[in-house]
């Protein structure tokens, strides 16, 4: 059994003032594997005046001292990798594939910022105009449970770039992940303060650091609700927000696509981090002119993507985080069914064999733009077919959605799939690819999100543009 009972408050572990008590699981059994002392209110307040004091010295740090924290952070959290990946598996259960991707991303982050660092223009000439970018001041980073270290890192090297201080809020439902980036970080040596780490729950820690008048950002992961909830809260002290959310992204197959190359990439679009991953491309938009062969080799692809033991190397879908989550992604199958779209793989229940919260990998098709199941998040391993007539429809299909964080399109002509990946209305189009690029902008249009993260547009969100005018500037 795991216990956690401190938080990270002005460079020390200490004893969290908070006294609810929250249990921790291992989602591919269900059993409690520990317990995590929450952090309530005070602990918040606590975590913010420390990251108040240390922000005048930190701020004034330079580029070089800077770039330096970020190669010790990312040493220090590499050294945990065993422990992290132990932790990402057990805690979050992540497929053993998936969760090395986990464990070196976070490292990763902490040296591509350093790189981004390296190159950044803190000063400009713009007319007559000196104009320098600005550290904010103290960021609130709020985190979602499936990436933990990732998002932890990947915020806290943004805003250290900056020279903003941190107060970090994570999942209640990866406290033991978030106990090992924390002791890594720890050890890389950084002034008292500079970032504090308080696991507690949302709408305690999280709503005292979104309205806190000593926070002057918020950088946020998690789902859209919840986004708008920190908006309204950041409201009254005019925070600079910005929000990573929710998405129902589309993969289009064009009629001229190689399936056998397309299949593969929209199959593991949709049931990458297990379903649990707001890029999933879970509507899969299918030309009906070859609507029978891709439903069939879908249907194939699906029926052969393994659910089960995240220790398994062969396995692609792990357990959900949790029993909510569960029921919630069983929930949609049923409305799915409900609604009149067609089951062609999976479906209800569990997958034979396993006693935790997995889902079967399941496949609609006939499903409908305006059908539940193609309009909200599942964030589980559910892919729907979308057929469509011709292009045009395609593209609408894409758009006639709430979100507009990424999209895919699959096509055997790249300058066809450029024209209509010009016309999705989306933060990143993949063209015929699962790629990622830390320089490019991440972030969503409409209610996916406001602001990018990555590269020099995230670094931008964490600063302020002030302008010198007049004699000796
Ligand atoms: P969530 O919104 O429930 O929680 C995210 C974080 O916000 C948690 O730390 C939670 O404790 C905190 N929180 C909850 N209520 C709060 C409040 N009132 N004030 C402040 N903080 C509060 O999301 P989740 O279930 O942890 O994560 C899944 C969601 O995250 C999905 O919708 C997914 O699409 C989204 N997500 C988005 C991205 C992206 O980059 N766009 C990446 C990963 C996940």
């Amino acid at each position: 059994m795991h216990s956690i009972d401190t938080i990270y408050i002005d460079g020390r572990f200490v004893t969290a003032h908070g006294t609810e008590l929250f249990d921790l699981h291992n989602p591919a059994t269900g059993a409690v594997t520990g317990r995590v002392r929450l952090a309530d209110e005070e602990d918040a307040r606590a975590a913010i005046a420390a990251a108040k004091r240390a922000f005048p010295a930190f701020s004034r740090t330079g580029k070089a001292e800077r770039i330096d924290m970020l190669h010790r952070l990312a040493d220090a959290v590499a050294a945990r990798r065993d422990d992290l990946l132990d932790a990402v598996i057990d805690e979050y259960g992540a497929p053993a594939s998936r969760a090395a991707f986990m464990v070196d991303h976070p490292v990763n982050a902490f040296r591509e910022t350093a790189e981004l660092l390296a190159d950044y223009p803190f000063l400009r000439r713009m007319g007559t105009a000196a104009v320098s970018m600005e550290p904010l001041g103290v960021a609130g980073l709020i985190t979602p449970w499936n990436s933990n270290a990732g998002f932890i890192c990947g915020k806290l090297a943004t805003a250290i770039a900056a020279g903003c201080t941190a107060v970090i809020k994570p999942s209640e439902m990866s406290a033991r992940q978030t106990q090992i980036v924390t002791e890594a970080l720890h050890a890389a040596g950084l002034a008292p303060g500079l970032f504090n780490i308080v696991t507690g729950r949302g709408d305690r820690v999280g709503a005292v650091i979104s309205s806190h008048a000593d926070v002057a950002k918020i950088s946020f992961t998690g789902s859209t609700a919840t986004g708008k909830a920190i908006l309204r809260a950041a409201a009254d002290t005019l925070k600079r927000v910005t929000l990573e959310l929710g998405g129902k992204s589309p993969t289009v197959i064009l009629d001229d696509a190689d399936l056998s190359q397309a299949i593969p990439i929209a199959v593991n679009a949709a049931f990458m981090n297990s379903g649990q991953a707001c890029i999933a491309g879970t509507r899969l938009l299918a030309p009906r002119s070859r609507l029978a062969e891709i439903e069939a080799l879908t249907k194939a692809a699906v029926e052969a993507v393994r659910a089960g033991d995240p220790r398994d190397p062969a396995t692609i879908v792990g357990p959900m985080v949790s029993r909510t989550q569960w029921e919630r992604v069983q929930r949609y199958i049923r409305v799915g069914i409900e609604e009149g779209a067609v089951l062609l793989a999976g479906g209800a229940g569990r997958p034979d064999g396993t006693e935790g919260w997995f889902v079967r990998p399941t496949l609609f098709t006939a499903v409908r733009n305006d059908m539940t199941i193609a309009r909200e998040e599942i964030f589980g391993p559910v892919l729907s077919i979308l057929p469509y007539e011709d292009e045009e429809e395609a593209i609408a299909i894409a758009n006639d959605t709430v979100y507009g964080l990424q999209a895919y399109v699959l096509s055997g002509d790249t300058a066809r799939a450029r024209r209509v990946a010009e016309r999705i209305v989306a933060g990143r189009v993949l063209i015929n690819s699962l790629t990622h690029d830390p320089k490019a902008p991440f972030g969503g249009f409409k209610q996916s999100g406001i602001g990018r993260e990555y590269g020099s547009f995230g670094l931008d969100a964490f600063l302020e543009p002030k302008a010198l005018l007049g004699e000796g500037v």
